[in-house]
């Protein structure tokens, strides 16, 4: 098995990595000048400049190499940018590295352990970046289309196609390399490619046999091997991840899990096979271990068996980056009776680096605010723009940022191109924050249907409130 381990690196070089998130499509970048100092407002980013600064700082170690198998905590009070940095550090670094992102709670929620979800989010952030020779044909390709009514075999070499588009000729170039060492293809050959089934078949280097061509399928494309110096040595680099190898390589899901989304559990040896594969590629310099990041959010909704996993799985060699955040104080460590920062174990909290955030000032919010109705192509009035930022000052940012949109729909409904201070009001009544929320719950004592709770689930609430 493990001589046969595949990077099935041609089918995946499509997979998007990570998701764009609607709430933070502003953030591109930490906004960091060469130096790493942070700008004012740069790349959709304002303020809580050390946060940014120190978020720099790791990043690049990070592109350097230098930063595996660490971990970060963002801590700070809920709507002051620790999903955005962490997102500004993942567009920093680049496609070829890694970042996921996961919410602790999904953890929880996926049909597999608990340790399985985070070792295929480990894996998912580590990069294999892979070598390979490819040899391809130098000189010119040439396509030909071949008039399906011409019977004669001298008529058809005239129809001759230059390709001028260097993806065409690279794709035609390796389709002839596999006809070339398969069949014996030489220069001048003419070979066809059925373009649904891929097929390769020669054709010889005359067009006499036209009958051979009418045999063929409508889409095939027929193309003739360039004469004189025919190979020529190129090499081309990808990266996936070591969770990508394990399941395009794991018998029972194969690669289409992975557009599905549905991969399952993996077999602990299979995993074993591909480390010891991927080392032996790293030894003979075919391959490059990228060490990626791993953001895990609401980090306090992870219990203990998930945090002495992670304390171990940071040892690992092959570990990734891992980032989290919590909004959290002290808090119940879930699992067990004991409170702790963040709600973190204290052996883990002593391998962390901790980069605090703090609330914005009413300039920095306003930015923001002004940010984000560019992003969404609403035109703010001075006055609501006043009214948004207070209510952000107030509530949250967030709250607020949710506000936006909202009121652009009562500005349009009025016909006007503008959001004025009315439709904040108005969308300020219609939806709750949540004091507000716990407000109105306090005066509605009988009317609803209030749940008991007990136990375990008492502390959490306790923990969490
Ligand atoms: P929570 O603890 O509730 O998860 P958080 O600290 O992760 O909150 P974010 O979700 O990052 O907060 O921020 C809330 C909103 O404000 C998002 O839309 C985010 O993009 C935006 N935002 C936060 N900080 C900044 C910033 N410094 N610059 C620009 N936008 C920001």
């Amino acid at each position: 098995m493990a001589a046969t381990i595949s990077t099935g690196a041609t089918e995946l070089r499509d997979i998007t990595k990570m998701e764009r998130i609607g709430a933070h499509s502003h953030i591109r970048g930490l906004g960091l000048d060469d130096r790493l100092e942070p700008r004012t407002s740069s790349q959709g980013m304002v303020g809580q400049a050390k946060a940014r600064k120190a978020a720099g700082m790791i990043l690049k170690m990070v592109q350097e190499g230098r930063i595996a198998g660490r971990a970060m905590l963002f801590a700070g009070p809920p709507s002051t940018g620790k999903t955005a940095i962490a997102l500004g550090m993942a567009q920093t670094l680049g496609a070829d590295v890694p970042f996921t992102m996961i919410a602790a709670s999904e953890v929880f929620s996926l049909s597999m352990s608990k340790t399985e979800a985070l070792t295929q989010a480990l894996r998912r952030s580590i990069g294999v970046r892979i070598k390979e020779e490819t040899e391809i044909i130098e000189g010119e390709v040439v396509e030909m289309q071949i008039d399906r009514s011409l019977t004669g075999a001298t008529k058809t070499g005239k129809l001759t196609i230059k390709t001028t588009d260097m993806e065409t000729v690279y794709e035609l170039g390796t389709k002839m390399i596999d006809a070339l060492s398969k069949e014996k293809v030489t220069a001048g050959d003419v070979i066809a490619i059925d373009k649904t089934s891929g097929k390769v078949s020669k054709l010889g280097r005359s067009f006499a046999r036209s009958r051979d061509y009418d045999a063929m399928g409508a889409d095939t494309r027929f193309v003739q091997c360039p004469e004189g110096e025919v190979q020529k040595r190129k090499e081309v680099v990808h990266t996936v991840s070591l969770h990508e190898i394990d399941v395009i390589n794991s018998r029972t899901q194969g690669f289409l899990a992975l557009f599905a989304g549905d991969t399952g559990e993996i077999k602990p040896e299979l995993r074993d096979q591909i480390n010891t594969k991927v080392a032996e590629w790293r030894e003979e310099g075919k391959a490059e271990i990228i060490p990626g990041v791993l953001f895990i959010d609401e980090v306090h909704m992870l219990d203990i068996e998930c945090f002495s996993f992670l304390n171990r799985a940071l040892e690992n060699e092959l570990s990734p980056l891992v980032i989290m955040a919590s909004n959290r104080g002290m808090a119940r460590i879930r699992g067990t009776k004991f409170r702790s920062p963040h709600g973190l174990p204290v052996d883990l909290l002593d391998r962390v680096l901790i980069v605090s955030t703090s609330p914005y000032s009413e300039d920095e919010i306003a930015q923001i605010i002004k940010i984000r109705c560019e992003e969404e192509d609403v035109n703010l009035a001075e006055g609501a723009l006043m009214v948004l930022t207070k209510i952000a000052g107030d509530n949250t940012l967030r709250y607020a940022l949710n506000l936006i949109s909202t009121a652009q729909v009562i500005a349009r409904k009025r016909k006007s191109a503008q959001v004025e201070v009315d439709d904040v009001r108005k969308v300020y009544g219609y939806f709750m924050d949540e004091k507000r929320s716990v407000q109105w719950l306090k005066e509605q004592q009988g009317q609803l249907v209030f749940e008991e709770i007990g136990g375990e689930a008492r502390e959490d609430a306790m923990d969490t409130s």
